[in-house]
């Protein structure tokens, strides 16, 4: 009989557990900082050198480890951080599994010398490739030192994955970065070949940010402040104005822990919905505190994903948390009474009755020509012959004077950023040019209609439902069996919204009634559209959860496009209509409403400067 099984030797088992957690030299890093912080340190020294492939080098003033500690630190499932089953369960370290040490060592030329503060001495461990070469008394302060010289040294397949010098540097100040805003209150600093990326003192949440993210991203930060269901999210989050490209800027940590975390992603996303672009990302420093028997960290060996036990209310806290600063939020550019705190509050009961009573009023009114009207839209060729600009204040303005809806008269209303503006004139039928102290403003006045109508469809939706309109002339749609299912299923949400859908046997169903700001148009194709929007949901909180796409939708068909001549009573109208709304930085696509050039750019173009 033959034995094929062995059980491997340990120094094998720690390169394999290496593979896991040792990527590259930034996750040493990693893991050597939570050591640290693990420890107690307030002051972390972070030194590589040739990218961190030639030198590695953590210094802390935590509480160090005795000489025995000192050596067991380094056996494979060592730790002091867990010790029964059931610590598992509420985990308050950054680490607990007890590889780092003997993994990082079983690939690289490692020491480690570390000092308790009651000791006169420290000890100075010595490990080549996992095998301990030295161990010795030494002088040093408090704390601890580990060194990490030659990183894969003995796995060059590992090597050869390695990055250019710059890049692997580069990865490594992110690491550190995202550690250093974690926590405030700890010093860190982190010098690359000589040279320091960063140096930050102990301070407060919002200039740490400052200080690792550079101050043009954190120029517009709003505070966070939320807790309520054993959920807390506190942080900053940025404006409209201030995106990136890549998920690189957004912070995010459960239980102080930074996390890559789907769910939370996801909820960030979804507040930003509709204030900024698909394929832009904001910038958040966000903390998440939960009852750690609420979310398991044991998910992965580099910790960076974690496991709620209630995914749903986790996203759901957040995303709430996040869309009530972004909603009373005065973030535009340059507002004189922008304050970085999410002070303003919110739509008093009032605001929204008036709302409420102003829509249903509408109802009741003949349509008037000049609402929001898509024709241009739908026929292409028609584009500027019959100008017939959305009265920019849709449904809820149609009974001026009688009732005007204009930000002065609702109560709580500021004199608005848009609205204080002076009108230059229209530029090609499409742009609205304004100036605002020493700074041209330029509106795109399609996106602005579209932003404004989304808005309006917002507010119906808080204060009961889309206005609808019931079509004189019922139309009748030929539809899918995917489709006739999804009108079946879900009747009420669509109802919610502004569509009258009967059936009318087999896959024919009645189209009885659109949403009023896009009635007049092509209702069918409004109609083809929501349902594709729909066909890749299943449930009503997904529908719930698309509502903002949905809104986005019928506002994109509610609104003209192309040319449109408009007078100056339009372009004012249009303005403080603008300031009605919450969100005006962006249409619902995350394009651009308006941009600002400033009289130095300008003096700029013509030398003056
Ligand atoms: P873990 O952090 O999961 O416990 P590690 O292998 O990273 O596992 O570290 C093993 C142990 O070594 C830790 O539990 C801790 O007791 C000790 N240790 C590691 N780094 C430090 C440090 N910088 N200061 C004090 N103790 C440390
Ligand atoms: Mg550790």
């Amino acid at each position: 009989m033959s034995q094929r099984i062995t059980i491997l030797p340990e120094t094998l088992t720690n390169k394999i557990a290496a593979g896991e957690v040792v990527e590259r030299p930034a996750s040493v890093i990693k893991e050597l900082i939570e050591n640290s912080l693990d420890a107690g340190a307030t002051d972390i020294s972070v030194e590589i050198a040739a990218g961190g492939r030639r030198l590695i080098r953590i210094t802390d003033n935590g509480h160090g480890m005795s000489r025995e500690d000192a050596l067991l630190s380094l056996e494979r499932h060592a730790t002091s951080k867990i010790r029964t089953d059931s610590d598992l369960d509420a985990i308050h370290t950054l680490g607990f599994r007890g590889e780092a040490l003997p993994s990082i060592a079983s690939v690289s030329r490692f020491r480690l010398a570390s000092r308790e503060p009651d000791n006169p001495e420290g000890t100075e461990i010595i490990v080549e490739g996992g095998k301990v070469r030295d161990v010795k008394a030494c002088g040093m302060a408090p704390g601890t030192v580990i060194t990490v010289e030659q990183l894969f040294f003995n796995i060059p397949a590992r090597l050869k994955f390695l990055r250019s010098a710059e890049t692997e540097a580069g990865h490594v100040g992110d690491t550190v970065a995202r550690m250093a805003v974690s926590r405030p209150g700890v010093a860190f600093t982190c010098v690359s070949d000589g040279r320091e990326l960063l140096r930050v003192q102990r301070s407060d949440l919002r200039r740490r940010l400052a200080q690792a993210l550079g101050k043009d991203a954190t120029a517009d930060l709003h505070g966070v402040e939320s807790s309520g269901s054993g959920i807390t999210v506190t942080g900053f989050i940025s404006g409209p104005a201030v995106v990136r490209s890549t998920t690189a800027a957004m912070f995010t940590y459960i239980n102080g822990r930074f996390v890559r975390d789907r769910v939370v992603q996801h909820a960030v996303m979804q507040a930003y919905r509709g204030v900024i672009d698909r394929g832009r990302y904001p910038v958040v420093a966000l903390f998440i505190e939960l009852p750690s028997t609420e979310v398991d960290v044991n998910v992965h060996p580099t910790k960076h994903e974690v496991r709620f036990r209630h995914q749903s209310a986790v996203h759901d806290a957040l995303q709430a948390a996040l869309e009530e600063v972004l909603r009373h939020s005065p973030w535009l550019p340059r507002r004189p009474e922008q304050s970085a705190a999410p002070s303003a509050p919110p739509a008093s009961q009032a605001y929204r009755e008036r709302i409420a009573a102003a829509a249903q009023a509408s109802l009741a009114m003949p349509r008037r020509e000049t609402s929001f009207h898509a024709a241009a839209y739908e026929k292409p060729g028609n584009e500027g012959s019959t100008p017939t600009f959305p009265a920019p204040a849709g449904p809820v303005a149609v009974h001026e004077p009688a009732t005007p809806f204009t930000p002065e008269a609702a109560p709580g209303a500021r004199q608005g950023y848009f609205s204080s503006l002076s009108v230059i004139g229209q530029f090609h039928g499409e742009y609205i040019v304004c100036q605002s102290g020493s700074d041209l403003v330029i509106i795109d006045q399609h996106a602005a209609s579209e932003r404004v109508a989304y808005q309006r469809l917002r507010e119906q939706c808080l204060a009961g439902g889309v206005e609808s309109q019931r079509l004189l002339f019922p139309e009748t749609l030929e539809l899918s069996f995917s489709e006739t299912a999804l009108a079946e299923r879900f009747k009420t949400e669509l109802a919610g919204i502004g569509f009258e859908l009967e059936p009318f046997g087999g896959n024919t169903v009645i189209l009885a009634a659109v949403p009023r700001m896009a009635a007049g148009n092509n209702g069918m194709r409004l109609v083809r559209d929501i349902l594709g929007e729909l066909s890749q949901l299943g449930t009503s909180a997904a529908f719930r959860e698309a509502m903002d796409s949905l809104l986005a939708r019928i506002a994109c068909h509610a609104v003209v496009r192309g040319v449109h001549p408009l007078d100056h009573r339009q372009l004012t109208e249009l303005l403080a209509s603008m300031d009605e709304t919450d969100f005006a930085a962006s249409c619902p696509h995350g394009r651009p409403v308006f941009h600002t050039i400033t009289l130095g750019e300008i003096e700029k173009i013509f030398k003056r400067t």
